[in-house]
Order: structure tokens, then C-alpha cells, then sequence
């Protein structure tokens, strides 16, 4: 059994590098797509220069629409990090924004087709760039939970301070009122329990 599954494997792998894998792109995520799949090529071992031989002979991306196709150049730069220079690199910066590299064309979709050779395990290697997406999807997910988390935090902070500032204002008014009319003041004045006119002490008592 154990030696049937090694032989199903085996075989699976040889399928994998005589047949092509193709993916259907959708564009707004193209730019994590193309920095992606240079990564786990980089992470498979292969050199810069192999990564981009990789994606010149092997990768193939063209739109959906209008069948326009992208080098291993426009992949490239549209992994690179960096904001494109619309200037140097129209696909990259049009591809960027979701839009298809052909200016015009209304397509969000794109076909990568990738061919066997060069020994690379196409399976493993998108399901490499869908796992990193993934990762990257719910680490956004957890960082904008943390950003909601802190602003709530700011908004408590600042409901407290101006809570504290009226407090504050309103025992400051209750102290001058209680100055001017003689009233109990904590710590400082205890109030005047009774007042007699001192003219009522002398007066005999009616007989
Ligand atoms: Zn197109």
C-alpha cells in the first residue's frame, strides 16, 4: 500500500512536468500574484537570473479580452514593490490599478498558463503563491482589526479626558459657589451649622 501511494506520487509528479497549469488571473490581484510567484521561484532555490529565465520561456500571461501578453519583463515589474513609473513601465503601473495592460481594454481577467520544463513542479509552485496570498489576505484582515481596535481605544481615551475636563470645570464652579456663599468647602472650610444674632443672646425671656 505504502509502495502504491510512492508510485501515485511519483507519477503525479511526472504529470506535473510534462503537462501545463493554467490559472485564471484575476487582475486585482495581479501585482501580489507576479510578486508572489517570483518569491516561491527565489524560494525554490533558483537565482535572480533563473526566476526570470523561469518566467520568459515557462509563464505565459495574456488578457482574457484582447490576448495582449506579458514578458517576463512586465512580471517583473509588477512584482517589484516599488510604484511603477508609468513612464518606463505602462503594463506594470496599467496592471498595478487591476486594469489590463493593454490601454482600453476592459478585461480583469488573465490566462497564466505555465509550460513544463526546467524541472519546476508548477502544482507546488501556485500552490505556494495561493498559500503566501492567503497568509497575506489574513494577515490584512488581522492588521485592520488591530488598526479598528486602537482607533476605538483613541476615541475611549479622549471620551475619558473630556469627561474628566467637565468634571474637572464643574467642581471648580461648585468651589467658587461655595466661596462666595459661604458654603462647605471639604478639607478646607466646615459649614456654618446655625446662625444666631448675637443681639437675641441679651434679651430677657418673657416673664
Ligand atoms: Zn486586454
Amino acid at each position: 500500500m505504502k509502495a502504491g501511494a510512492s508510485a501515485g506520487a511519483r507519477q503525479t509528479h511526472a504529470m506535473a512536468e510534462t503537462t501545463a497549469v493554467a490559472r485564471q488571473l484575476d487582475l486585482a490581484g495581479a501585482a501580489q500574484f507576479a510578486r508572489n510567484l517570483a518569491r516561491t521561484l527565489a524560494e525554490t532555490g533558483a537565482p535572480a537570473a533563473a526566476v526570470r529565465e523561469t518566467l520568459a520561456n515557462l509563464v505565459e500571461a495574456q488578457c482574457v479580452q484582447c490576448g495582449i501578453r506579458l514578458s517576463a519583463d512586465d512580471l517583473l515589474a509588477l512584482a517589484d514593490t516599488g510604484e511603477p513609473d508609468p513612464a518606463l513601465a505602462p503594463k506594470a503601473a496599467r496592471l498595478r490599478q487591476g486594469y489590463c495592460a493593454r490601454s482600453g481594454c476592459e478585461s480583469y481577467y488573465y490566462q497564466i498558463t505555465c509550460r513544463p520544463g526546467g524541472g519546476v513542479d508548477w502544482n507546488k509552485v501556485l500552490a505556494g503563491v495561493e498559500t503566501a496570498a492567503q497568509a497575506q489576505r489574513s494577515q490584512a484582515a488581522e492588521d485592520e482589526a488591530e488598526r479598528a481596535q486602537a482607533a476605538k481605544r483613541t476615541r475611549r481615551r479622549r471620551l475619558a479626558a473630556r469627561v474628566a475636563i467637565g468634571v474637572g470645570i464643574a467642581l471648580v464652579l461648585l468651589l467658587i459657589r461655595q466661596w462666595a456663599t459661604g458654603g462647605a468647602i471639604p478639607l478646607i472650610r466646615q459649614p456654618a451649622k446655625y446662625t444666631a444674632d448675637p443681639a437675641s443672646v441679651n434679651e430677657r425671656p418673657p416673664e
